[in-house]
């Protein structure tokens, strides 16, 4: 997997958090060169972005 912003080479890194009372686990990618990050929660914000969903 390439990084979509500088193509640069992306390693596997597994992410941690804590909010509130929750705590929270994801596996992502994180770019070696510029420190971008992909991960499935930011891909579907992403999505979500550009195709927002109308409400009936
Ligand atoms: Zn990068």
């Amino acid at each position: 997997m390439n990084c979509p912003r500088c193509s640069g080479w992306m390693v596997h890194e597994n992410f941690y958090g804590l909010e509130d009372e929750y705590a929270w686990f994801y596996p992502g990618w994180r770019c070696v060169y510029c420190g971008e990050i992909v991960d499935k929660v930011i891909l579907s914000n992403r999505k979500v972005v550009s195709r927002p969903h109308r409400r009936s």
